[in-house]
C-alpha cells in the first residue's frame, strides 16, 4: 500500500494511540526484546568491539559495493545459478511473473521477504492467478489478515492469541483454541500441502557472500529450508546492499544480527546455499535465480545517508524506540516502520510521499545507541528533516509560521510584544492550575497528548526590569 492510497498519518496514529492493547502488547514485546539482546550480548564480551567492527565491514562493503556485486554474482553464476538486476519495483514484479509464466507455475511459496513487501508482490501474483503463500508463521497470520507487517523481524507483532485464534478459525471453517500450540500446528499442516504443491520458492536473503556467492538465510521456523529445497524453482530476492565479502566478516555481523534481533545466541536455523542442486544431491532446486534489487537504494550512494545501506535489518531499533512503543507499525504506513523505517522509507521512495516520517521520532537517540553496525539514526532524522524543509516538502501554512517565528525572534520588540499578546490570546483556556488542557487551532494538536503550560502573565524579562536588575532578590526578602 503506497502512502496515498491509506488513511492519513494523523488518522492513522491516532487509531493507534487509541488501542490500549496495542500499546501493552508492544511495551511487553520491547521489553522482553531488550533484556533478551542484554543477555546475549553479555555473552559475547566486548559488544562496543564488535559493533565497531561490524560498523567497519559494513562500511568498506557499501563503499566498495559494485565490486562485491560483481564478485557476487560471477560466483553465483560459477555455483550453476543465474543473476538478474533489477533497477526498481517494476521490474522486479515483471522479472517474476515472467519467470511464473515461463514455468506455468499455480503458486509461489515463500519464506520470509523484506524485499517483496516493499514491492506488493503478493497482489501482483494473485493477479495473474498466481497463488502466494507465506510460510513464515507471522507473515502467514498477516496474509490471512490481509495486512502489512508491523515490524520488520516480527511481521505480526501486533497480534494476540486471541486474534490468531479468530483468524484462523474463519481460515479452517471450524473453532479452533486460543493454545498457541494447537494454533502453530494448525499452520503447519496447512503449509506442509502447499510446499509439496508449490512450483516455485522464493526466500529473501539475509547476508550474500561475495567471495563464493553463497546466500545465507537466518530463520527459526524451518520454512527457508522447506522452501530452498522442495520447489523446482528457487528464486532469490535480495536487496544489493545484502552483501558481506567472505565467511570471515559473516561471522561478525551474523553473531550480531539474532542477539539484536530477538535476544538468541543463534537461530535454529543457518541455511548457506550454494547453487542449485548438483547431480549427487539428494534434494534442492533444479534452478536457482537471484534477482537483486535497487528499487532507490542508490539514491544513498554517495550521499550523508550511505551509511543507512549498512543496516543489516535487525529490528534493535523499532524494540526501543519510544514511538514505535506508543504506535506501532502500522501507523508509519511504510513497509519499514521505526527508526530504521523514518530514515530508509523516504530515500528509497522520496519526500512527496514520504516527507512526514522522519518525524515520527523523539529524537532521544536510543535507536543510535542500539545499532549493531553504528548506524547514526537519530542524526540522520534530523538531517532528513532539514531536507524535506530545504525542499519545500513541509506544508505553506507551516512555512510561513517559522517564517515568522525567524523573523520575531531576530527582533527584540516583535518577540516581546509576541509574548504578551499570546499570554492574553491564551488566558481563556487557561485553566486555575495554570495549565492550557485543550488548546485552539493548530495547538490542539499538541495538548492531544500533554497539558501546555499557561504564559505566565509576568515573564522573567519584566521580572527581570523589576527586581533583578535593581540587585533585588527574587524570593522578595
Ligand atoms: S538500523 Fe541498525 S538497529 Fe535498525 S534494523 Fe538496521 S541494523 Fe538494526
Amino acid at each position: 500500500m503506497s502512502a496515498n492510497t491509506q488513511p492519513s498519518l494523523n488518522d492513522r496514529v491516532d487509531k493507534a494511540i487509541n488501542d490500549p492493547f496495542l500499546k501493552q502488547s508492544l511495551s511487553n514485546a520491547q521489553e522482553r526484546f531488550r533484556t533478551g539482546k542484554d543477555n546475549a550480548a553479555d555473552a559475547l564480551g566486548n559488544l562496543e568491539e564488535w559493533r565497531t567492527r561490524a560498523e567497519a565491514i559494513r562500511t568498506h562493503t557499501i563503499s566498495n559495493l559494485d565490486y562485491y556485486l560483481d564478485q557476487f554474482s560471477t560466483n553465483v553464476e560459477k555455483n550453476g545459478g543465474k543473476v538478474l538486476f533489477a533497477n526498481d519495483d517494476a521490474e522486479v514484479v515483471k522479472m517474476i511473473l515472467d519467470l511464473c509464466r515461463e514455468k506455468e507455475a499455480k503458486s509461489v511459496i515463500k519464506s520470509k521477504s523484506m524485499v517483496s513487501e516493499e514491492v506488493h508482490l503478493n497482489a501482483r501474483l494473485e493477479e495473474i492467478g498466481v497463488e502466494p503463500i507465506e510460510s513464515d508463521l507471522g507473515e502467514y497470520i498477516i496474509q490471512l489478515a490481509k495486512e502489512m507487517p508491523s515490524h520488520i523481524i516480527v511481521p505480526a507483532i501486533h497480534k494476540n492469541r486471541k486474534q490468531v485464534a479468530e483468524l484462523f478459525s474463519e481460515h479452517a471453517g471450524r473453532q479452533l483454541p486460543e493454545d498457541t500450540k494447537e494454533l502453530t500446528k494448525y499452520a503447519r499442516e496447512v503449509l506442509r500441502d502447499k510446499f509439496m504443491q508449490a512450483d516455485i520458492g522464493l526466500t529473501g536473503c539475509n547476508f550474500a557472500i561475495a567471495e563464493t556467492g553463497s546466500i545465507v538465510l537466518v530463520s527459526n521456523e524451518g520454512n527457508a529450508r522447506l522452501t530452498t529445497t522442495v520447489p523446482k524453482t528457487h528464486i532469490v530476492l535480495m536487496g544489493m546492499e545484502r552483501i558481506v565479502p567472505g565467511w570471515k566478516e559473516l561471522d561478525v555481523v551474523l553473531s550480531l544480527l539474532p542477539r539484536s534481533a530477538t535476544g538468541q545466541k543463534i537461530t535454529s536455523y543457518v541455511t548457506a546455499i550454494n547453487g542449485p542442486r548438483k547431480l549427487d544431491d539428494r534434494d534442492g532446486p533444479e534452478e536457482l535465480i537471484v534477482i537483486i534489487v535497487d528499487n532507490g537504494r542508490s539514491n544513498a550512494l554517495g550521499t550523508e545517508y550511505q551509511q543507512i545501506l549498512n543496516c543489516i535489518r535487525c529490528g534493535a531499533c523499532l524494540n526501543v524506540c519510544p514511538v514505535y512503543r506508543h504506535i506501532g507499525g502500522h501507523a508509519y504506513g511504510s513497509v519499514y516502520p521505526g527508526p530504521i523505517g523514518a530514515v530508509l522509507t523516504p530515500i528509497l521512495e522520496g519526500f512527496e510521499s514520504w516527507g512526514k516520517m522522519p518525524y515520527l521520532s523523539s529524537l532521544c537517540g536510543a535507536c543510535t545507541d542500539a545499532c549493531p553496525v553504528k548506524i547514526p539514526l537519530h542524526e540522520y532524522l534530523v538531517e532528513l528533516r532539514q531536507d524535506v524543509v530545504n525542499q519545500k516538502h513541509t506544508p505553506a501554512l507551516e512555512r510561513l509560521i517559522f517564517k515568522g517565528f525567524g523573523v520575531a525572534m531576530s527582533k527584540p520588540w516583535m518577540y516581546k510584544s509576541g509574548l504578551k499578546m499570546a499570554k492574553y490570546a491564551l488566558k481563556p483556556f487557561q485553566d486555575k492550575d495554570g495549565y492550557i488542557r485543550k488548546a485552539p487551532s493548530i495547538l490542539g494538536n499538541w495538548t492531544k497528548a500533554r497539558d501546555l503550560p499557561a504564559p505566565p502573565m509576568e515573564s522573567f524579562r519584566e521580572w527581570w526590569q523589576k527586581e533583578g536588575r535593581q540587585g533585588g532578590n527574587p524570593n522578595g526578602n
